[in-house]
C-alpha cells in the first residue's frame, strides 16, 4: 500500500479558489507541469523561491509514493521585453548587447541556473525540455488553431482570437478578469498595429530582417509567441489533460491565460486539473529590483558580498528561511529574517545529530505516532511547511527532555522517530547538514595534520617503519600525502 492511500492531500486550485482533495488523473501517477526560467540573466532570487516551493510539493508527492513524471521548460527562444507583444526577444537583446550568439546566452545562463538551484538542493526535472527544441510542435499547434477558426494570419504574423475564443469558452477565468472589462480599461490599437483588437496575442510572429532568432513556417520566417512553448511541451510530454501545472503568481496573467485558451482552442477542454501557484519573495518590504538597487543574487547570499547583509548564510539556511512561510504567501528576507532562521536550522540540526545516542526505556511517554501523524496534516493541507516547522520544533522539544530524563521512549519509537525526522526534514523539506559536512571536513583535516605531525617526528626519529606506515594507512583509507618543500599537504583521491 501507498502512503497516498492513507494520507489525504489536499492541494488549493487557483482555478476554482478552493482547497481541493487530490485526485491524479491515473491512479498512481502524476503528471506535472512548472513553467521554467527565461534563460538571459542569473537567476533571480524570488525566481528560486518559486521552484524550490515545486520542488518541496514534488518531493512529497514522491514521498507519498506517486510516480510523477516533473516537466520544467527552459524558455530559450520568443520571450519579448515586458512581457509584450512587441518588442525585442530578451535572449536576442542580450545576445546584441555583449555581442554573442543567443545560444552562446542560453549556455551560460542555463548552466549559471542549474549550479543555483542545485546548491539549493532541487532535484532535477524528469524533462527539461526547450522552446527551441519544440519549433515543429509548436507550428502543429499553430495549423490546429487555425484549422479550429481561434486563430488568423495577417502579414506572415498568426494571432489568437481572443474574442472569438470568448463566445465559446471563458478567457480570464484563471485571473478571475472579464474580457469586457480588459476591453473597456485598454487603449485604442495602434494605428501600425495589426491585431484586430489589443487582447489579441501572437502565435507566431514574423522575424524582421534583424531578427537573429528566426525558423522556417507556413507563413513565412518568423519565431514562436512566447505562451504557446509550454502548451507545445505540457502537451507532448503529460498529455490533453494532466494534473498540476505551476508558476510563479506573476505567471497567472497573460501567460497561463492563454495556455488555458490554446489547448482548449485545441483540443476542446481543459488541459489542467489543478493551477498551483506559487508567491513572490520581497526584500525589507520592497519588491525586488535591479534598477532600485533593492535586490539580491543567490550568490551574493552565499558569500555575504551584498551590504544588505551582514554575513553570508548557507543555501541550507536560505531553503529552510523559505520553507518557514507557505509557498502562497508573500515572504519579506531581511537579514534578522535569516539570522533567526539560521539560529532555528541550527537547533534543528543539533537534535537530529543528537538522537541516535539518546536514552530508551521501556515504555515512551510521548505519543510518536500521533506527532508524525501531525506532521503529515501539515503537509496534506496544501503543503503547509510553516505547521510542518512547528512540529519539527515540537520534537527538538521532545528530543531534550528525552536527554534530561523529563521524557521515555522505547527503542521502537526512537528508531521511528529518527526515520520520520529525516523523512521530513531531508526527504521532503530538502534541507542538508551542510554545516556539519563543513565541520567534519575541519575535523579531517586536523585530524590528517596531527598524523603529518607524528609522521615528521617519527622521520626525524630514523623510525621509518613507523612513518611509512603512518603514509600507507593512510593511502588505503584514500587519503594521498604529499610531500613538497613547504612541508605535507593531503589530498582525497
Ligand atoms: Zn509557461
Amino acid at each position: 500500500m501507498s502512503l497516498y492511500q492513507t494520507q489525504k492531500l489536499k492541494v488549493y486550485n487557483s482555478l476554482t479558489g478552493e482547497k481541493e482533495v487530490f485526485e491524479p488523473l491515473s491512479e498512481g501517477y502524476v503528471g506535472m507541469y512548472v513553467c521554467g526560467p527565461t534563460v538571459y540573466s542569473n537567476v533571480h532570487l524570488g525566481n528560486c523561491r518559486t521552484f524550490m516551493s515545486f520542488d518541496m510539493i514534488f518531493r512529497y508527492l514522491k514521498h507519498l509514493g506517486y510516480k510523477v513524471r516533473y516537466v520544467r521548460n527552459i524558455t530559450d527562444a520568443g520571450h519579448l521585453e515586458n512581457d509584450a507583444e512587441d518588442g525585442e526577444d530578451k535572449i536576442a537583446k542580450k545576445a546584441r548587447l555583449e555581442q554573442l550568439e543567443p545560444m552562446e546566452v542560453v549556455q551560460q545562463y542555463t548552466l549559471d541556473f542549474h549550479s543555483i538551484l542545485q546548491k539549493f538542493n532541487l532535484l532535477p526535472p524528469s524533462i527539461e525540455p526547450t522552446a527551441t527544441g519544440h519549433i515543429i510542435e509548436q507550428i502543429e499547434i499553430i495549423k490546429n488553431i487555425l484549422e479550429k477558426g481561434y486563430a488568423y494570419e495577417i502579414n506572415g504574423s498568426v494571432y489568437f482570437d481572443v474574442e472569438k475564443f470568448n463566445k465559446t469558452n471563458e478567457y480570464g477565468k484563471l485571473s478571475g478578469r472579464k474580457l469586457e472589462d480588459m476591453i473597456a480599461n485598454t487603449r485604442e490599437l495602434a494605428a501600425q498595429d495589426e491585431k484586430k483588437s489589443p487582447q489579441d496575442f501572437a502565435l507566431w510572429k514574423k522575424a524582421e530582417a534583424q531578427h537573429i532568432m528566426r525558423w522556417p513556417s507556413p507563413w513565412g520566417d518568423g519565431f514562436p509567441g512566447w505562451h504557446l512553448e509550454c502548451t507545445a511541451m505540457s502537451t507532448k510530454y503529460l498529455g490533453e489533460t494532466f494534473d498540476i501545472h505551476g508558476g510563479g503568481m506573476d505567471l497567472k496573467f497573460p501567460h497561463h491565460e492563454c495556455e488555458i485558451a490554446q489547448a482548449e482552442a485545441c483540443n476542446g477542454h481543459a488541459p489542467v486539473k489543478y493551477w498551483l501557484h506559487a508567491n513572490m519573495l520581497t526584500l525589507n518590504g520592497k519588491k525586488m529590483a535591479k534598477s532600485t538597487g533593492n535586490n539580491i543574487l543567490p550568490n551574493e547570499m552565499f558569500s555575504g558580498e551584498n551590504n544588505i547583509l551582514s554575513k553570508p548564510y548557507t543555501p541550507s539556511v536560505v531553503r529552510f528561511f523559505m520553507m518557514q512561510a507557505h509557498y502562497t504567501s508573500i515572504l519579506d528576507l531581511s537579514d534578522e529574517a535569516l539570522s533567526a532562521s539560521e539560529k532555528g536550522f541550527q537547533k534543528l540540526m543539533d537534535a537530529i545529530g543528537s538522537m541516535d545516542n539518546l536514552p530508551t526505556s521501556a515504555s515512551s511517554s510521548f505519543n510518536v505516532e500521533e506527532w508524525k501523524q501531525k506532521g503529515y496534516d501539515a503537509m496534506n493541507d496544501d503543503f503547509n511547511t510553516p505547521m510542518l516547522t512547528a512540529n519539527l520544533f515540537e520534537a527538538v522539544k521532545r528530543i531534550n527532555l528525552i536527554k534530561e530524563g523529563k521524557e521515555t521512549i522505547t527503542q521502537k519509537d526512537k528508531e521511528l522517530f529518527i526515520e520520520t525526522m529525516h523523512s521530513f526534514v531531508f526527504d521532503i523539506l530538502g534541507l542538508e547538514n551542510q554545516n556539519s559536512a563543513m565541520l567534519n571536513s575541519d575535523k579531517l583535516s586536523s585530524v590528517v595534520g596531527l598524523l603529518i605531525q607524528l609522521r615528521n617526528e617519527a622521520r626525524a626519529n630514523k623510525d621509518f617503519s613507523t612513518s611509512d606506515k603512518i603514509r600507507d594507512q593512510l593511502a588505503e583509507m584514500g587519503i594521498q600525502l604529499n610531500d613538497g618543500k613547504d612541508g605535507t599537504t593531503f589530498s582525497l583521491s
